[in-house]
């Protein structure tokens, strides 16, 4: 049996102004797996990720990296965000920094670790998404594909013990997605563990462990990646179609 990386307990979120986004989610995560999170836009999918690493606090459940609490005022926050990688369909890169100081800052300024060092570790996980070449470019002159692999590195930089990637190719030409996938897929192949939102129902087929569909704030389906492809209920159904058109 493999061990748990990540595990959510009955998690609820009500907004400011009332939306209950997230309306009693419990899943696990375990070490080397992959989860694909689907479902139609606004069904929560964001808020459970932005809960799991802090952005926002859960009203209600409980967060575990590897069975430790980690959604309690007693857990260092940068600490949480520096062992859960997390990867925003808006890449969110300094644009006046290059490549390499994109990717090495958080080695700097938050594992403490020196310059030098922390260039020859960027250097290095930017080999594995295939942008050494584009180290001192500046994020305005790559491509969408470009940006969100240099993103990757830099969640990757950090050595965390799971990614969490929230649509991660939505916002890419459709030429540039491949690519992406690609580099996402090469992670799991790794055995790198996962949580992944995504629209793509190909990566949810053929490469995530698992599958999660979200509907209306609460887990409607899960089972393994089978479950695409055999949905139970008419609205998994209907949402799958609705991507396909
Ligand atoms: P998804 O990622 O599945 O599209 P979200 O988690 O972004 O869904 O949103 C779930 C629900 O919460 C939606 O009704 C959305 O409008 C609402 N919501 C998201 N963020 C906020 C916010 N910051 N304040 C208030 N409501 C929000
Ligand atoms: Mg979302």
């Amino acid at each position: 049996m493999s061990e748990i990386i990540l595990s959510i307990e009955d998690m609820e979120k009500t907004y400011v102004g009332g939306v209950h986004a997230v309306r009693g989610v419990s899943f696990e995560v375990k070490e080397g797996e992959s989860l694909a999170i689907i479902g139609s836009s606004g069904s929560g999918k964001s808020t459970v990720l932005r809960c799991i690493n802090r952005l926002i606090e859960p009203t209600h459940g409980i967060v575990r990296l590897k069975g430790e609490r980690i959604n309690t005022p007693a857990a260092d926050v940068n600490d949480v965000r520096s062992r859960i990688g997390m990867v925003f369909q808006s890449f969110e890169l300094f644009s006046h920094l290059r490549v390499i100081d994109n990717v090495s800052l958080g080695l700097i300024h938050v594992r403490g670790i020196n310059k030098e060092d922390a260039i020859d570790q960027a250097r290095s996980v930017l080999d594995r998404v295939d942008m050494l070449d584009r180290v001192d470019a500046y994020p305005g002159n790559l491509s969408g594909g470009q940006k969100q692999r240099v993103a990757i590195a830099r969640a990757l930089a950090m050595k965390p013990e799971v990614m969490l990637f929230d649509e991660p190719t939505s916002a890419l030409d459709p030429e540039l997605i491949g690519s992406v996938l690609e580099t996402i897929q090469g992670l799991a192949e790794e055995g790198m563990t996962m949580v992944v939102v995504t629209h793509e129902i190909g990566f949810a087929r053929d490469v995530a462990d698992s599958v999660i569909y979200m509907d209306q704030g609460l887990i409607a389906e899960e089972g393994g990646s089978s479950i695409i492809d055999n949905p139970k209920t008419d609205r998994m159904r209907d949402f799958l179609s609705s991507i396909n058109d």
